[in-house]
C-alpha cells in the first residue's frame, strides 16, 4: 500500500454554538477515525487531527450529517464567524447570533464541488445531505460565485462580531469586524474594523502584525452588503502574486483607510458614516457559572489549550459525554478554547460538577487565574507549520510560574499568555500581555505588552530565548511588574509603558520571588 496520509479536519460552528448530539458525534469521530483527541480551536470550533486520507469522505460526511459543515472552515475564503458565545435573553445576544447567522450564509461559497465531492454518494449520485440547502446546480464557476468569483480571496479572511463591554472574541485580530452599537437594549448597527490579522514570516521583513481600523459605522440592514463590499475590495486589489502579503492588512497599510473606505463605498454603492465613540471596552470570558436572565445558568469549564482527551487522570472526552447525556443542553464554545455548558437550572448545578469533578477534570473555581488565561496553538507533532513545541509545552510552563506569582502576591492578575509554535499566530499571540511564538528549534521570541482587551500590539521582548530559560525570563517580567507597577495598572499596561529596553533592565534589577 501506498502512504498513510493522515488529515486534520475543521469544522464551521459559527459563534460556536453547537447541540449536545453534535458535539458527542465529534468525540465518536475522533475516536472511530481520528487520533482519539478532539481540539477546541481559538476560533471557537473543533478540529479533528489524524484522519487517514481514506476516512476523510467518512468524516465529511458525519461532520454534515450531524448538522454541521466543514465547508470553508480552510482556504481562501471566509472562516468560521466568530461572535461571543455567552447565551443571554434579550434582544441584544438574539440580534447578535442571527446576524452571525445570517452573515455566515452570505458568505459561503456556492460552490456545488464540496456537495459532489463529500457529500453525494458516488455510486448511486444520492446525496445524504441532512442539513439541507440544495448544492448549486449551475457548473459555471463564475455564476456560481458571485461573491468570490473564480480565484476566490488571495488569502484566508476572517470575520468576528462584538459587544463593546466584552471583546472576548478578539475584535483587531480580525479582517473583518463587527462592534456592536447599543442603544435602548438594541443594536443600532456596528462600527466596522478592518485589516486585522496575526501571521508574520520572519524571513519577509515586508510581512508584520496588525491590528485593525476603525472604518465606519454601518446599520443592521447596511452590514452584510458591506461586509460583501470590504470582501470584495480585497478580492480585486489583494496581492495575487505574494501569498506572504496576501492579507487584506498589507492592502490596507498600502492605501491607508481612508482610500480603502472609499472603495469600499463605491462597490456597497453609497457613502458611509463614521464610526461612533463605541468602542471595546472589557473582555469576559465566559468561565464560571453565569445567569443567562431567564433562571438558568450557563458553566464555563477551562479545557486547557482546548484538548479533549482521556488519560488516567483527567477524562475529558467521557465526563463530556456524560453530561451531554445526562443534560442534552446547548453547548458553545469561546475564543479562548473552552468550553459553556448553557440552560442548567439552579438545582442541577451540584450534579454538573460532580460529572467535571469525578472525571479529574479541574473545575474553573480550582483553575489559576494565569492557566485559565492562556493559550496555546496546536503546533507539534500535528501541525506542519511548527517549529517549536507549544500545544504540549505550555502546561508545564504554567506550572512553573503558578508559585512565583502566587509569592509575588499576583495569583489574582488577569493577563494573557499565549505560546505558538511558530510565528504563523493560531493563539493570537501579538496582542497578549506576554507571549511566546516559535522562532528556531527549542527557541523562542518573547513579546510584550500587549493586554487581554486585545487593542494593542506586543512588542519583541527578546528574541532566540532557549527554552530552558523561558520560565526565568518570565519570573524576572513578574518580579520587575511587582516592584514597578503603578496603581492597580495591568501587567499589560506595564510592559507597554516602560517599554521593551527598560523592561529588561528592571527585570534584572528586581528582587526575585
Ligand atoms: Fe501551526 Fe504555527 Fe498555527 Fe501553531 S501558529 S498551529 S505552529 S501554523
Amino acid at each position: 500500500g501506498g502512504k498513510a496520509y493522515s488529515m486534520m479536519l475543521r469544522c464551521r460552528i459559527p459563534g460556536g454554538r453547537l447541540t449536545s448530539d453534535q458535539l458527542v458525534a465529534h468525540l465518536d469521530m475522533c475516536d472511530e477515525l481520528g487520533n482519539s483527541t478532539l481540539k477546541i480551536t481559538t476560533r471557537q470550533t473543533l478540529q479533528l487531527h489524524g484522519i487517514l486520507k481514506s476516512d476523510l469522505r467518512e468524516v465529511i460526511k458525519r461532520v454534515n450529517e450531524c448538522g454541521l459543515s466543514s465547508l470553508a472552515a480552510c482556504g481562501d475564503v471566509n472562516r468560521n464567524i466568530m461572535c461571543c458565545p455567552a447565551k443571554r435573553v434579550g434582544p441584544i445576544h438574539a440580534q447578535l447570533e442571527q446576524f452571525t447567522d445570517e452573515l455566515t450564509t452570505a458568505l459561503a461559497p456556492q460552490t456545488p464541488a464540496y456537495h459532489e465531492l463529500w457529500i453525494t454518494d458516488p455510486d448511486t449520485g444520492e446525496k445524504s445531505l441532512a442539513d439541507g440547502g440544495e448544492p448549486n446546480s449551475s457548473s459555471n464557476p463564475v455564476i456560481d460565485e458571485p461573491l468570490y468569483g473564480p480565484t476566490y480571496l488571495p488569502r484566508k479572511f476572517k470575520v468576528g462580531i462584538a459587544l463593546p463591554e466584552d471583546n472576548c472574541i478578539d475584535i483587531y485580530t480580525q479582517d473583518l469586524g463587527f462592534i456592536a452599537v447599543v442603544r435602548d437594549e438594541k443594536i443600532i448597527g456596528y462600527n466596522v474594523t478592518v485589516g486585522g490579522g496575526m501571521g508574520r514570516t520572519p524571513s519577509a521583513k515586508k510581512t508584520f502584525p496588525a491590528l485593525a481600523k476603525r472604518m465606519a459605522f454601518v446599520t443592521p440592514e447596511q452590514a452584510i452588503d458591506v461586509a460583501k463590499a470590504v470582501i470584495i475590495v480585497q478580492r480585486d486589489n489583494g496581492n495575487r502574486s505574494d501569498r506572504k502579503v496576501a492579507r487584506m492588512k498589507y492592502l490596507i497599510a498600502d492605501w491607508g483607510i481612508e482610500r480603502f473606505r472609499s472603495e469600499v463605498e463605491t462597490v456597497f454603492g453609497e457613502k458611509l458614516a463614521d464610526c461612533t465613540e463605541d468602542d471595546v471596552h472589557g473582555f469576559d470570558d465566559h468561565m464560571g457559572w453565569q445567569a443567562q436572565g431567564d433562571g438558568k445558568w450557563s458553566y464555563g469549564l477551562n479545557v486547557e489549550n482546548g484538548r479533549l482527551y482521556d488519560n488516567e487522570k483527567t477524562q475529558f472526552k467521557t465526563a463530556f459525554r456524560k453530561i451531554c447525556a445526562e443534560f442534552n443542553r446547548e453547548i458553545r464554545f469561546t475564543g479562548h478554547q473552552s468550553i459553556i455548558f448553557c440552560d442548567i437550572e439552579e438545582g442541577e448545578k451540584d450534579r454538573l460538577i460532580e460529572i467535571i469533578r469525578e472525571h479529574g477534570i479541574p473545575t474553573t473555581e480550582q483553575t489559576s487565574t494565569v492557566r485559565r488565561w492562556s493559550m496555546s496553538c496546536v503546533a507539534l507533532p500535528t501541525c506542519g507549520l511548527a517549529i517549536t513545541e507549544s500545544e504540549r509545552r505550555l502546561p508545564s510552563l504554567i506550572d512553573s510560574i503558578e508559585e512565583p506569582l502566587a509569592k509575588l502576591g499576583l495569583s489574582g492578575e488577569r493577563f494573557t499568555i499565549r505560546m505558538t509554535g511558530c510565528p504563523n499566530g493560531c493563539a493570537r499571540p501579538y496582542n497578549a500581555d506576554l507571549a511566546l511564538v516559535g522562532k528556531a528549534v527549542g527557541k523562542y521570541t518573547l513579546f510584550t505588552g500587549g493586554g487581554w482587551l486585545g487593542n494593542r500590539l506586543a512588542e519583541i521582548y527578546k528574541d532566540a530565548v532557549k527554552d530552558d530559560e523561558v520560565v526565568d525570563e518570565m519570573i524576572g517580567l513578574f518580579a520587575a511588574f511587582k516592584a514597578n507597577r503603578e496603581g492597580t495598572e495591568s501587567f499589560g499596561d506595564f510592559c507597554a509603558r516602560v517599554g521593551v529596553e527598560k523592561l529588561a533592565e528592571l527585570a534584572e534589577a528586581a528582587p526575585r520571588p
